[in-house]
């Protein structure tokens, strides 16, 4: 049995937040594409009080970035980078074009295309998220993308140094300074001065979120990856303070970032609710992480496994952290999640700045569908064929012409019959 000791706000307040969001986005669409440039400037210095001469990076602007940084953290950006690439790389090497004679005279292939020009969106409002640049910029890189553009907001005012950096690092052809909706909009359907993208990626708050998520058709995107969400799932394997360390690391995202607990044990449960308490009480971030616990944490007790591992599957977490005896069991169980640590030696934050999978995650429930972002989302895979023999097309020939027949396609049965007729040598048939 499922039973509750703290839940998060009610599914019905969460709906009014997105339709209000839905409509915000919307109107800043409207404009940008009505208005190009000058609409984006009207709502950068609205939301970001950030009204540059340009916003697109010059060469000496991003020279002064890099040595605004000391050598510990140039090292630090590039220890990051190389774990990434190294992983990016090898999920490229595994994706193998395919050509293959699948019946006689019959040549069917797929081969993998990058898309040509993407959008990277990497989040800087509350946080200057630097590591999102080695997630969507460097990775566009690995698969092989031509034109990678990449934008952040202005951080306090200015263009924070390693973010910027770190942009540069991982291979971004052009680098803005420019947040929010009207950023994602800018890149997805161009304006005077930037030219547009064919995809956009990267995190974002739900403003970002959404804006992709409207623009989608026009142009791809990765996936929805909005505000963060992190379920820890532990049993008496592990104490509360670790599991409360576990949860508001991930609670302090923003205000409207779930962290859930699911365990079978209600004294751990106990345990971990204090602890989050007093580590509340000494978190520098505790004003976000305190708000997004009182209005989205939980805490959830289960008898069994099982259970917990049925409860995971629903919630479809963006980020999943498994710290019981046997963590392989969720590992080898679960079906819905964007990303697994699994054991107490990880943890997200690894895997959100270092470790090398891929930081930019499915959220609110999206995980049900898909993974994260990685090299294959910015590669299509595109089938083509080749019918080598006559005997072949006329095969082909006559199965599809009755096909087209039963479908009242007689145009499409015209394409089969005219090659009947000509490589079956069957001028008879009408
Ligand atoms: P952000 O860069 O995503 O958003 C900041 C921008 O939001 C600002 O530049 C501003 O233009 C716009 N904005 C703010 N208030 C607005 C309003 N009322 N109307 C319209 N636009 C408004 O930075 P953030 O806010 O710090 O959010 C980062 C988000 O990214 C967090 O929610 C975090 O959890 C999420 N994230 C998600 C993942 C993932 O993979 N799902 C990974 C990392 C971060």
């Amino acid at each position: 049995m499922i039973k509750y000791l703290k839940r998060g706000k009610d599914a019905q307040v969460r709906l009014d937040d997105d339709a209000k969001v839905r409509q915000t986005v919307e109107g800043i669409i409207k404009d940008v594409e009505s208005n190009g440039d000058s609409a984006v400037r009207e709502y950068s210095k609205k939301f970001d009080n950030w009204d540059p001469t340009d916003f697109r990076l010059s060469q000496a602007d991003i020279e002064k970035a890099y040595k605004a940084l000391s050598p510990r953290e140039i090292e630090d950006i590039t220890f990051a980078q190389k774990q990434v690439r190294n992983f990016a790389q090898i999920q490229r090497d595994s994706m193998k074009d395919v050509e293959v004679e699948t019946y006689p005279g019959v040549i069917l292939g797929h081969k993998h295309i990058p898309v040509n020009a993407v959008g990277c969106y990497i989040p800087g409002g509350k946080y200057p998220l630097l590591a999102s640049a080695h997630m969507s910029v460097l990775t566009a890189k690995v698969a092989g993308v031509k034109r990678v553009i990449s934008t952040a907001p202005p951080f306090q005012g200015a263009p924070h140094p390693a973010i910027v950096t770190a942009m540069s690092m991982a291979g971004a052809d052009e680098i803005y300074v420019l947040g929010g909706v009207q950023a994602v909009v800018a890149m997805a359907v161009g304006t005077q001065s930037i030219a547009p993208v064919d995809m956009l990626v990267g995190p974002g708050n739900m403003f970002v979120a959404e804006a992709k998520r409207q623009l989608y058709g026009r142009v791809g995107i990765d996936l929805f990856a909005g505000p963060t969400e992190t379920l820890v799932i532990a049993d008496e394997s592990v104490d509360g303070e670790l599991c409360a360390v576990d949860l508001l690391g991930q609670a302090e995202h923003g205000p409207t970032s779930p962290a859930i607990l699911l365990t079978n044990s209600e004294k751990l449960a106990k345990e971990t609710m204090a602890e989050v308490e007093r580590q509340l009480a000494i978190l520098p971030t505790a004003k976000i992480a305190q708000q997004s616990w009182a209005d989205y944490g939980e805490v959830i007790v289960c008898d069994t496994y099982e259970e917990m591992l049925q409860k995971a599957d629903e919630l479809a977490f963006e980020h999943v952290q498994v710290m019981t005896k046997d963590p392989d069991y969720f590992l080898n169980n679960m079906t819905n999640f964007g990303a697994l640590f699994l054991g107490p030696r990880t943890n997200v934050s690894y895997g959100d700045k270092v470790i090398g999978t891929n930081h930019t995650l499915p959220t609110n429930r999206n995980a049900r569908y898909t993974g994260g972002l990685w090299v294959g989302k910015f590669i299509k895979t595109c089938t083509y064929q080749k019918v080598l023999t006559d005997e072949a097309s006329t095969t082909m020939g006559e199965y599809c012409s009755r096909l087209c027949h039963m479908e009242n396609f007689a145009g499409h049965g015209e394409q089969a019959n005219i090659r009947v007729r000509r490589y079956g040598n069957r001028p008879d048939l009408p």
